[in-house]
């Protein structure tokens, strides 16, 4: 037999988690051929979640926990169930159930034709968000996918079914600043997608603010993309040619027609020239960061999905 890891981050969810846990025996069943186990991660939680979790161990051994000192924050729990799961398939899945459990049955199935290596959803609404909240997420999601080599998909959630080589390529990626959407897309694999509605949490409240969102989404750039450090040399070459441009004429027209403001024309040239060296400069030390950036996140060259 198999075994399916549910891999459950948690923080202050003392609520959802009974439901949670309910709600899936129900699904679970429906799975044929697996043995299961839960890996809930107490993302250093304030109220009784690792009570919950731990009253659940008692009666349940296919229960397993991670407790943190602190609150680390989602993705560093998701990387701590991803290595303490023990599974051959291994699931992702918020403990609110805005992770619909009767999608774990189709998912399973193509997992199990060997076809894909992950099954991952997206929701293709967002009923129930704040409108505000939603532009500014499609937009986040233009934005990056313009930046990064990272294929992220608008609407993703964290809930995927995976494969064991699917996750041993994730565990593989260590970098501290961890961005989940981005290394799921950056890890490649075969991903078949399924999409489903939004649904509202079932107890307690999310634990984004528009502000903490915002944050993510630099992150995310931050961590999928040297763009921005690679826009000061851009710019500042544009300026030096400008500059360039700028001497030609102004040059050619004070001979021409003299220099009719005294020392201008110069002046503007030397500005302008001197600005796009120091772009130029910062830029060039901004490529050089870029480089050690990607190297000091060690991240594996090449990921294997088959040989022989
Ligand atoms: N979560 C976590 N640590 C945090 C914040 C959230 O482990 O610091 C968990 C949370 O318990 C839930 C999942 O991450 O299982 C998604 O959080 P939430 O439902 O608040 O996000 P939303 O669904 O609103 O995006
Ligand atoms: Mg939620």
């Amino acid at each position: 037999m198999k075994l399916c890891s549910f891999v459950v981050p948690c923080y202050n969810e003392e609520e959802a988690i009974p439901f949670y846990y309910e709600e899936m025996q129900k699904y679970i069943t429906k799975l044929e051929g697996l043995e299961f186990e839960f890996v809930f991660i107490d993302d250093g939680s304030k109220d009784k979640t690792l009570e919950v979790i731990q009253g659940l161990r008692k009666k349940d051994d296919r229960v397993h926990y991670v407790s943190f000192s602190r609150n680390f924050g989602k993705e560093a729990g998701l990387y701590a169930g991803l290595q303490k799961a023990k599974g051959d398939y291994v699931v992702t899945m918020d403990v609110d159930l805005q992770d619909p459990p009767f999608m774990l049955e189709e998912m399973y199935s193509y997992i199990k034709s060997g076809e894909y290596d992950c099954v991952a959803t997206r929701r293709v609404s967002r009923k129930g968000e704040p409108p505000i909240r939603s532009f500014f997420a499609r937009k986040f999601y233009k934005i990056i996918n313009k930046m990064s080599d990272a294929d992220i998909v608008d609407g993703a959630r964290d809930y995927r079914f995976m494969s064991r080589k699917m996750v041993d390529a994730i565990l593989s990626m260590k970098e501290y600043n961890r961005f989940s959407k981005g290394i799921f897309g950056w890890v490649g694999f075969k991903t078949k997608w399924l999409e489903f509605e939004n649904v509202e949490r079932v107890a307690g409240e999310t634990k984004w603010s528009f502000f903490k969102l915002f944050l993510y989404a630099i992150d995310g750039i931050v961590a999928f993309s040297t763009v921005p450090l690679v826009f000061a040399a851009v710019t500042g070459l544009a300026f030096c040619i400008v500059a360039f441009i700028m001497v030609v004429v102004i040059v050619a027209r004070a001979l021409m027609f003299g220099d009719r403001v005294a020392g201008w024309p110069s002046l503007a040239c030397i500005i302008v020239f001197t600005s796009g060296i120091q772009m130029l400069g910062i830029g060039t030390i901004g490529i050089y960061l870029d480089k050690t950036y990607m190297e000091t996140k060690d991240r594996p060259i090449y990921i294997t999905r088959l040989e022989e």
